[in-house]
């Protein structure tokens, strides 16, 4: 640790040779990420140059000439390379230079993504329309150039406090997406997952969606019925003259029986049924009935009206 957080963070700056790029706030930020608590990565950025320009323009308005030599160049450098407003504020006061803003500069670490975080916000909102959820999370998969770019510049400067450009990501996405949808996120066992594929220049979301289970009990008043749907063994679902080319051994199930009424209700088109124990063809099931669970997969629905559902079960199928 030869090098102090100041010195580190000129040296950053200073390597940047290019004078379209530069490394935005919230990039530097996250490279102390480990560093300091309670704060978000581009508070630890702001704060890092705003510091180092306060300290400059300190050694600027001392009497030693070598300091105020070497504060120019490095008010220059933040100013320049590193295109902060209050460091070229400070030169132009000081009737130094007229570095003016830049805001056409690409960030070399994210090319400006964390910049304008509102369209893969505005993208998320337009998916979860059509979605019912109490909370979700945000994951990433950032393409290998954004890794590579990102693990090379790490080494070369030996930045070992930072965070991963994907951590980031979910992070400040989560918290944004939260407020617009005003729904928490949730680490642990959440609803929705919205997983964003991530390069430079494009993106696009999938969802991943927490089935609905829902547990019944039903009774077979007729035999003859299996529980679940069976291939026809003569043609293994494909469809023959035997099965009438309905690919099915059995006309119906149980789970054909059922199910309907509950993808309509959940708006899917996919589910299992996973019956309790096994069932002979040929018994009924009276009584209590045989415990059921249904899994609704990729539910748009989660609030479901069981009563409603189980009328329309028993009326389907004729059950007074
Ligand atoms: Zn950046
Ligand atoms: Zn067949």
């Amino acid at each position: 640790m030869k090098m102090t957080i100041f010195e580190k963070v000129l040296e950053i700056y200073q390597k940047i040779e290019d004078s379209e790029s530069t490394i935005c706030l919230h990039c530097l930020g996250r490279m102390f990420s480990l560093l300091g608590t309670n704060t978000s990565n581009l508070e630890r950025g702001y704060s890092l140059l705003l510091s180092l320009t306060m300290d400059n323009h300190r050694k600027y308005l001392s009497t030693e000439k070598e300091l105020r030599d070497e504060s120019i160049t490095n008010l220059k450098i933040l100013a320049d390379n590193a295109n902060f407003s209050p460091a070229q504020k400070v030169l132009g006061d000081e009737g130094l230079d007229s570095a003016r803003p830049r805001d056409n500069k690409l960030c070399q670490l994210c090319e400006n993504i964390f910049l304008n975080l509102e369209v893969y916000i505005e993208k998320a909102k337009q998916i979860a329309k059509d979605f019912e959820f109490n909370n979700f999370l945000v994951g990433t998969s950032p393409a290998s150039k954004i890794i590579n770019r990102e693990d090379n510049f790490k080494s070369e400067s030996s930045l070992l406090n930072s965070e991963s450009f994907k951590s980031h990501f979910n992070r400040e996405v989560g918290k944004k997406l939260s407020l617009v949808l005003n729904k928490p996120v949730e680490y642990n066992n959440p609803e929705i997952v919205f997983v964003y594929t991530i390069s430079f220049d494009k993106f696009h979301i999938d969802l991943i969606t927490k089935s609905l289970f829902i547990s019944g009990r039903y009774n077979k008043l007729l035999r003859g019925i299996p529980q679940t749907h069976w291939d026809c063994k003569n043609c293994s679902g494909r469809g023959c003259k035997i099965c009438n080319f309905t690919g099915r051994q059995y006309q119906t199930s149980v789970e054909q029986l059922i199910s309907p009424e509950f993808l309509k209700s959940a708006q899917t088109s996919e589910s299992r049924f996973h019956g309790a124990g096994r069932e002979d063809i040929d018994v009924r099931m009276l009584g209590t009935g045989r415990p059921f669970i249904i899994e609704l997969k990729n539910p748009k629905k989660r609030t479901v009206d069981l009563n409603k559902i189980e009328k329309s079960v028993n009326k389907t199928n004729k059950v007074k």
